[in-house]
């Protein structure tokens, strides 16, 4: 969950940039939390609190109106539209990673996925997106090797992974859905040496940056031991208290289990 908000943060500034290149300062003045962290915030407070998805999203939603939602979401919100609008859109995989930490056994975490993308991203990419996130996210967490991930989430969800960063870099741009950006977003881990370097490779795609380092590091978070305090501690300031009572709570959360 810390690694969504940290990638959220590290590539908010790059966002329709098409930067392709993994040389650049990890945090600047331009730097912000948008809606890939409030909404990831808000499935958090959902879980720990027992209460209903489509709400509370709503409500942190409302709270922070100008995070960088998208445009059926923001009429979503404001509840211009009722009910999901069968978005197949990356909105549901760059806030499910609470879900891959906070539910015990893969069935659960796959469930609750597909229920936190249903409130609003029902069309079939946009559940799947949710699910092979938290999945993976899971999976990492019990100690599952990378090619575990690749070989699961592959074969589980369809995606092709036998692809590398370098190789996709190139020919890569903006691309807002499930379907072109979440199997990505996983090769970025996939191909990382450590969590800063799976943002960077990340955001080098050149893609929707902050959404895509969200991904990909909160992947490495489980993998790597979680996040390093140094730039823990910077992300943090970056937060409005709300947020940290959130991510504290969760963390007192698995430290009960
Ligand atoms: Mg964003």
């Amino acid at each position: 969950m810390k690694g969504a908000i940290l990638g959220d943060i590290i590539g908010s500034r790059f966002e329709r940039s098409g930067i392709k290149t993994t040389e650049f300062d990890l945090f600047t003045v331009e730097c912000s939390f948008t809606d890939d962290t409030v909404l990831t915030v808000a499935i958090a407070a959902a879980i720990l609190g027992q209460k209903d998805y489509a709400e509370t999203v709503q409500e942190y939603a409302l709270r922070y109106p100008d995070a960088g939602y998208g445009g059926t979401f923001k009429q979503w919100m404001r509840g211009d539209i009722l009910g999901p609008y069968n978005s197949w859109g990356n909105g549901s995989a760059m806030r499910v990673s609470p879900v891959g930490w906070l539910f015990n056994d893969l069935e659960s975490v796959r469930r609750e996925a597909r229920a936190t993308a249903a409130i609003t991203h029902d069309h079939p990419e946009g559940i799947k997106g949710a699910e092979a996130i938290a999945a993976a996210i899971f999976l990492l967490r019990q100690g599952a090797e990378k090619e575990d991930v690749r070989q699961y989430v592959q074969e589980t969800f369809g995606y092709n992974l036998r692809r590398t960063v370098e190789e996709i870099r190139p020919g890569y741009a903006f691309d807002v859905s499930c379907q072109g950006s979440v199997p990505e977003s996983i090769i970025a881990f996939l191909d990382s040496k450590d969590l800063v370097d799976a943002i960077r490779l990340a955001i080098s795609l050149g893609g929707d940056t902050d959404t895509q380092a969200a991904m990909a590091a909160s992947l490495a978070e489980p993998f790597y031991g979680g996040i390093p305090p140094a730039l823990e501690e910077v992300m943090v300031a970056f937060l409005p208290n709300e947020f940290v009572d959130v991510t504290h709570h969760f963390e007192r959360a698995l430290q009960v289990g």
